[in-house]
């Protein structure tokens, strides 16, 4: 029997919702029956889990993981006249918070293999006015926590991780959002966890820190009506945060299951990777959480040896024309967005970063995506692979 091929989309959320239904039905009940649809109890409470979760001790709900990365930096003392490192490689919601901290952002490149920040591209950017390192742990696999505190003991740096695609992803003993000074995640939906809507946190050891982000969330008032600091309103839904503790416990699970998918595209990737087809390299075996799953279709290579016979560009229309849904993470690094010329970047600064984004391809992944889907998924490259030009889409 022929097996029929299926649309295959890039992540299906209704999937790990349909289980646990009735808990979500369940708990958005108890909220609106209790009334406190603003910094009420479920957001304490999730805020708990979500830092025990992490390794840490405090936990503060914003209302998106670009506001976690402002307030957070600024609840880290971090503001104007400080340099602040981060990767030019990355969602440009961590060069937006930064900015919106109001400090002086100092973009570098990353690794080729990882595509990871850089961290001898970090140390060549230190001057006397770097405060802060912002890693953005990609795609779900954390920077090494362990070079990452070298770097950041050696200038006296704060460390403030992006982690809005690592939920408990772990490198070298560390949890993603424990390495440094504190962490931001964000819940948007497609997220490793998501909330129904928008949302984000900020976690972090420092009792002195949770205070000041719960005054800066809540209009810059430790209480009612007397503001001490240049806050604003930026907090976690009750609601979503209600739906987001139901969803906590599987976190662990559904991640597990994202990286049984990535290792079984990686194994049939394997015969491919000698005509330059690629994952981005895990180097942190099974910490990584896969957030996405990303390869690499060689257009240059050094020696010329390793070319793959169709480009990205080609390879995702390929996969589009057969139902297959694919993404690129991302498509223009942060320097070379139009909404950022003033900061004075310019093409070639980035030279691997710029590489990457002609080059890279993010495949289907989610939990819940089949062993046959994968299969689907490789199949389709092969064939695409096999007869590069026939691209008579009959679409
Ligand atoms: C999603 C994301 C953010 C921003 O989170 P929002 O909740 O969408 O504001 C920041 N950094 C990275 C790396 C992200 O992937």
């Amino acid at each position: 029997m022929q097996s029929v091929s299926t649309a295959i989309p890039f992540v299906d959320l209704t999937l790990q919702h349909q289980p646990i239904q009735p808990h979500i039905d369940q708990a958005i009940r108890t909220v609106i029956e209790r009334g406190d649809y603003v910094l009420g109890q479920a957001v304490v409470e999730f805020e708990q889990a979500f830092a025990k979760a992490c390794g840490t001790a405090f936990g503060v709900g914003v209302a998106c993981g670009t506001d976690a990365i402002a307030l957070g930096l600024q609840a880290c003392g971090i503001g104007s006249g400080d340099e602040v490192i981060l990767p030019a490689n990355t969602f440009v919601a961590t060069l937006i918070g930064v900015l919106r901290a109001g400090a002086t952002p100092v973009l570098v490149d990353c690794d080729p293999k990882t595509a990871l920040l850089d961290l001898g591209a970090a140390e060549k950017a230190v001057t006397p006015r770097t405060r802060a390192i912002v890693p953005v742990h990609l795609y779900g696999q954390m920077v090494s926590p362990t070079l990452l505190r070298d770097l950041a003991n050696t200038y006296d740096l704060i460390i403030f991780e992006d982690a809005a695609q690592a939920h408990l992803a772990q490198r070298e003993g560390f949890r993603a959002g424990s390495i440094g000074v504190a962490a931001a995640f964000s819940f948007y939906p497609s997220k490793n966890l998501g909330a129904l809507g928008d949302g984000g946190i900020v976690v972090t050891q420092d009792d002195a820190i949770a205070a000041k982000l719960r005054s800066l969330r809540n209009y810059g008032a430790p209480r009612k009506y007397f503001h001490v600091d240049y806050g604003t309103n930026s907090r976690l839904d009750s609601m979503q945060a209600a739906v987001l503790s139901v969803k906590l416990p599987y976190l662990e699970e559904w991640n597990r299951d994202r990286l049984r998918i990535a290792e079984q595209y990686n194994a049939l990737l394997k015969p491919l990777n000698s005509k330059g087809l690629l994952p981005i390299q895990n180097q942190s075996g099974k910490g990584h959480v896969y957030h996405l799953y990303v390869i690499r279709a060689f257009q240059n290579t050094p020696t010329g040896d390793l070319i793959c016979p169709i480009d990205r560009d080609l390879l995702h229309d390929r996969l589009n024309a057969q139902g297959i849904q694919t993404g690129i993470h991302y498509p223009l690094p942060c320097h070379l967005q139009p909404a950022f010329k003033n900061l004075g970047y310019r093409a070639g600064d980035f030279p691997i970063a710029e590489l990457l984004c002609q080059e890279i391809i993010s495949l289907p992944m989610y939990p819940g995506l089949t062993e046959e889907h994968v299969i689907q998924v490789m199949g389709t490259i092969e064939e695409a692979l096999a007869t590069p030009s026939a691209i008579q889409l009959s679409a």
